[in-house]
């Protein structure tokens, strides 16, 4: 699995998908940058989930809420209060761990080994956790008693469990001090939850109805890595959808269903790698919550969130705030605080999934290659044109064609090096097609296309191309 990720690691920063933050500083930990294929492959993706939640439901509807906010706002959320990571340190290493992390995963190797009963001891003792008077105590005690050891050294000498907020804090304004602590938003939600009155008056909406939003959210994970699966600052596409109190359920099913057939349908993911895990340790407000998880090189892990949040959120925001946040139904009368069901999608780690799902490494005319197999909807650049001379009539004509079709598409013009390492360039990258002009193309209009996935090839004449490229794009 190492070797899987260092191969996308290197390809992603070799072709431009993805750098290291600040590498000529040495860079940051768990902060990386999109470079210019990796920005517009991120922008597919946000703009694929925009269309499929705005644009295909008449009654969800956009948002874009500033990324600081009034901090009583996470007071009211409960982030101030209980947005921590249980931690635990190695004394020996000095290395950090997740205490729920380490458990966690001990019980998963217990079902492994066929150790069934002691699964389900350790698993309850772990989900009465919370309950009990000293949460950090009885994770600390579990790990103890399961003989639970750190996974990089086998050292089982461990100091207390810790609660460590996640949330970054700033101070706004000229003089620094706890007066002007403001909060990066670990979420994107809760700017949705004080803006439903605003969003739901402005365009006139009757529940149900949804808000969606994308943006950035900002955590302070201390167990950082898998490349950008777990960063510091990422990108986060969520949906809350705002119901009636009792058909929240039914709301979720739909939801459920939509959300992975996004994935499998829409992006192209393999649907065989797309995995449900249903959350049997509930937070406090939620009554029924799903997780899409994907097969990554490194493990099967969460992508999305699906999770019914009752009327915790806009009730909390109504107690702190003052203000209702009460619904009235214009024809029953019934007033009630509605109930969210929420998506809540990682577009980083979406990008993830799709360029592991995509690196293929195949044999084609003889020779080895790499290909990323993205689904063109996604691939950062639709087609390539490829003059087979760079002047003359031939450059000429493959620049008009270039010209033509990039008022539409993300197209790049290529002329150095032979065809076949030009091919090999575009596979690399997973352009889905490439337009070779030629003499055909000048005795008869027509142009070659290849396809990255097969190699293979056929003629279409020149002035299809544009229609031919929005054929396979819809
Ligand atoms: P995890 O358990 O992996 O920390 P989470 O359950 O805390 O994730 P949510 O709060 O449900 O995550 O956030 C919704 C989505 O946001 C996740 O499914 C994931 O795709 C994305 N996400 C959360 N934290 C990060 C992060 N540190 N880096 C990148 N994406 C993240």
């Amino acid at each position: 699995p190492d070797k899987v990720m260092n191969k996308l690691v290197s390809l992603a920063k070799r072709r431009g998908f993805i750098f290291p933050s600040s590498e000529i500083y040495g860079g940051l930990s768990s902060c990386f940058d999109y470079g210019p294929l990796g920005s517009e492959m991120k922008k597919n993706i946000k703009d694929l989930w925009w269309n499929a939640m705005t644009r295909r439901h008449q009654n969800i509807v956009g948002l874009d809420a500033s990324i600081m906010m009034n901090p009583t706002v996470w007071e009211a959320s409960g982030h101030v209060a209980s947005f921590n990571d249980p931690l635990i340190d190695d004394k020996t290493t000095k290395r950090r761990y997740r205490a729920d992390h380490l458990i966690e995963n001990h019980i998963e190797k217990l079902h492994r080994e066929g150790k069934e009963a002691e699964a389900a001891a350790v698993k309850v003792a772990y989900e009465a956790a919370e309950g009990t008077e000293d949460p950090n105590r009885t994770l600390y005690n579990i790990i103890i008693e399961s003989g639970i050891k750190a996974p990089d050294t086998g050292s089982a000498d461990w100091t207390e469990v810790r609660q460590f907020n996640l949330m970054f804090q700033c101070n706004m304004g000229a003089i620094a001090g706890s007066g002007g602590v403001v909060y990066l938003r670990p979420e994107t939600a809760q700017g949705i939850f004080v803006n439903f009155h605003n969003v739901r008056e402005a365009s006139r909406m009757k529940v149900p109805f949804g808000i969606a939003q994308i943006g950035k959210a900002f955590r302070n994970e201390i167990v950082k890595g898998n490349f950008i699966f777990r960063m510091v600052e990422f990108e986060q596409m969520e949906m809350q959808y705002f119901v009636k109190p009792g058909t929240q359920l039914e709301a979720f099913e739909a939801w459920r269903e939509e959300r992975f057939r996004w994935y499998s349908e829409t992006l192209g993911m393999t649907k065989e790698k797309l995995h449900w895990y249903k959350h049997d340790k509930l937070a406090h407000y939620a009554d029924l919550a799903y997780d899409i998880k994907f097969e990554f090189p490194f493990g099967t892990e969460e992508i999305e969130g699906i999770h019914s949040r009752t009327d915790f959120d806009l009730t909390q925001h109504q107690e702190y705030s003052g203000k209702s946040m009460e619904y009235i139904d214009q024809t029953t009368n019934e007033r009630y605080i509605p109930y969210v069901v929420e998506t809540s999608s990682g577009c980083d780690r979406t990008f993830l999934a799709l360029l592991s799902d995509a690196y293929q490494e195949d044999v084609v005319d003889g020779e080895p290659r790499v290909m990323l197999k993205l689904a063109p909807k996604v691939a950062p650049v639709k087609a390539a044109v490829l003059p087979l001379m760079k002047k003359g009539e031939m450059a000429e004509k493959a620049r008009q064609l270039c010209a033509a079709l990039s008022e539409s598409f993300m197209v790049q013009y290529d002329d150095a090096a032979s065809i076949g390492k030009r091919y090999r360039r575009q596979d690399e990258i997973g352009t889905p097609f490439c337009f070779t002009v030629d003499h055909d193309t000048l005795e008869n209009g027509t142009i070659t296309v290849r396809y990255r996935d097969t190699a293979a090839q056929e003629r279409i004449e020149m002035s299809k191309a544009a229609e031919f490229l929005a054929s396979k794009l819809v």
